[in-house]
């Protein structure tokens, strides 16, 4: 299938047109699945990055701003559900792209491709919305005074992404800040750019006004970094790992622009006795070999109860009354490990477009070393590897790891306390509730945490205590276009999604009016 899909070529989107890198720089594009080369993306340098920034400013400005920034939101509403519409007749294509980018099974990126859909005609209603928002009414404490707010928006926006959910994680941000009426210039990863560059080719169908969205692929140090510290634009709204957000952040603070961070995770899964196993362990590998293992929010930590299930002798013995453990697979921990190195094993891992693909290849030939070197540190500080930590031995080529399970960590370890972004899960087990969400919350990041029981009081009492700014309750890794995402502690701060991603693009300004005729 891979032969029969063709990869664009594609040069950098500005101002509504395709226009070659000034520097004519290309990256290659590398199939994981193959590790050979399919095609090549343009590689922007600084001098395209101030192209692109004039374009939009010039966009918000364009017809005194009628044609964008200044024009209603059910104009700009309009062009989000044509986008939207495109985006669906295009799915299956789209879909394919990118799996062969990232390795991605198939069914998840056609999953992901509606999300995309999804997220936009989102966007064009809370657009609409923003109509009946204009010229809030605030109520002063004293009549002599009027006062309003009016809700702008905030200017010219550098999006950087990452390439995990390449045309996704770009979407959460292009869709709000167009909505809010922004223009925008998006930096996706070099790892996976083919379905941006395919948006910019959506937008040129639907005739969004030029400048409004600009794309620019290329490496984080050519494009990434002069968008973060251009002093015409207006914010930066990032996701991607720690180090470059930290460098973004330092970047902005130089000329003092607002920066929104979506970073990593160590998310914790907490499993409680009382469970479904089954069910329980879907789940479990759902929330943590999903995408590959590559999300940020993967729940990557299992926090396992372990009880033993004590039976007294019967009554009626004549022996005294004594306690016997009736059967070792009583240890919920131990039957639940056993239950997820089975499943484990009938985990499809292939060609991410084969049907009934589980597992495809990590993005890279980087990350596959990566994940090789994060399990081998995990056992040469004593962790013990339950199952996988290899590369899969039907296949010889592609950026395979097995699905892997590690077992006793300690909270010392750097498989505990780093992201893998890759199909590792580690396992500690917890003997009551105290302990487990001290385990949960034992991390530096602090964005998603799972916790699966039937006792529904005790899971309030755990979403409570989590200190992460995501919450699942017998479940894990759900998302909504509707509810906030986004991280607290080194996961970042600010939120994605819902009407918070709207805020994320809009500046409030307050408007007081004198009303009397007697002199102040
Ligand atoms: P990354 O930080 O390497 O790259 C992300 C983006 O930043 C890319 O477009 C890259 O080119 C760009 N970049 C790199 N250096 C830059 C610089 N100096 N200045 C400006 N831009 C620069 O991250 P990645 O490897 O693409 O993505 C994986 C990371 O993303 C993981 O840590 C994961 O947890 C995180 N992530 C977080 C979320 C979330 O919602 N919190 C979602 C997806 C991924």
């Amino acid at each position: 299938m891979a032969a029969t899909t063709q990869i664009p070529c594609r040069q950098l989107f500005i101002n509504g047109e395709w226009r070659e890198p000034i520097k004519k720089k290309r990256i290659p594009i590398i199939n994981p699945t193959t590790e050979e080369i399919i095609g090549d993306i343009p590689a922007a340098t600084p001098e395209d990055v101030d192209v692109a920034v004039e374009a939009a400013r010039k966009a918000l400005v364009r017809n005194g701003g009628k044609d964008w920034s200044a024009a209603s939101g059910a104009h700009r509403a309009k062009y989000l559900r044509a986008i939207a519409a495109k985006i669906t007749e295009r799915k299956s294509q789209l879909a394919k792209l990118e799996s062969l980018d990232s390795g991605k099974p198939l069914d998840e990126t056609v999953w992901d491709i509606d999300d995309v859909a999804g997220c936009f005609e989102y966007y064009a209603d809370l657009a609409e919305g923003l109509d009946k928002k204009q010229k809030s009414p605030i109520t002063l404490p004293m009549e002599t005074f009027k006062c309003h707010v009016l809700r702008e928006p905030i200017g010219v926006v550098g999006l950087i992404t990452p390439w995990n959910y390449p045309l996704l994680m770009a979407t959460w941000k292009v869709a709000p800040a167009l909505a809010a009426g922004c223009a925008a210039i998006l930096k996706p990863s070099e790892l996976a750019s083919i379905t941006c560059l395919e948006l910019a080719d959506v937008c040129k169908e639907v005739g969004l006004p030029p400048g409004v969205l600009n794309i620019l692929t290329g490496y984080g140090a050519e494009a990434g970094a002069p968008l973060s510290s251009h002093p015409h634009v207006d914010k930066v709204a990032f996701t991607g790992s720690n180090a470059t957000g930290s460098k973004i952040m330092t970047a902005a603070a130089q000329v003092v622009k607002p920066v929104s961070l979506e970073l990593g995770g160590k998310s914790p899964i907490v499993v409680f006795e009382d469970v479904d196993l089954d069910k329980a362990a879907e789940w479990t590998l759902f929330g943590c070999f999903w995408t590959n293992g590559q999300i940020c929010s993967a729940t990557s930590r299992l926090i396992v109860h372990c009880i033993l299930k004590l039976s007294l002798s019967p009554s009626s013995s004549s022996l005294p009354p004594y306690v016997v453990i009736k059967d070792i697979s009583s240890f919920i921990a131990a039957k639940f490990l056993d239950k997820l190195v089975q499943c484990c094993k009938n985990i499809k891992i292939s060609d991410p477009l084969e049907e009934g693909c589980r597992l495809g290849p990590v993005v890279s030939s980087g990350q596959y070393e990566k994940i090789l070197k994060f399990i081998a540190t995990a056992k040469s500080e004593g962790a013990s590897i339950l199952c996988g930590g290899e590369r899969p031995r039907h296949l010889k080529k592609g950026y395979f790891v097995e699905p892997t399970i590690i077992s006793d960590v300690t909270t010392s370890m750097q498989i505990w306390k780093e992201e893998v972004f890759g199909p590792v899960l580690c396992v500690k087990t917890f003997a009551n509730e105290e302990e487990a969400i001290e385990l949960a919350n034992d991390s530096q990041y602090a964005l998603g945490s799972a916790v699966l029981s039937n006792d529904l009081d005790r899971c309030d009492r755990m979403s409570r205590a989590f200190h992460s700014g995501i919450v699942w309750v017998n479940c894990s890794q759900p998302c909504f276009s509707q509810a906030p995402w986004g991280g607290k502690k080194r996961s970042g701060f600010g939120r994605d999604l819902g009407e918070w991603g709207l805020e994320n693009y809009i500046n409030v300004k307050q408007v007081t009016q004198y009303t009397s005729n007697e002199p102040w």
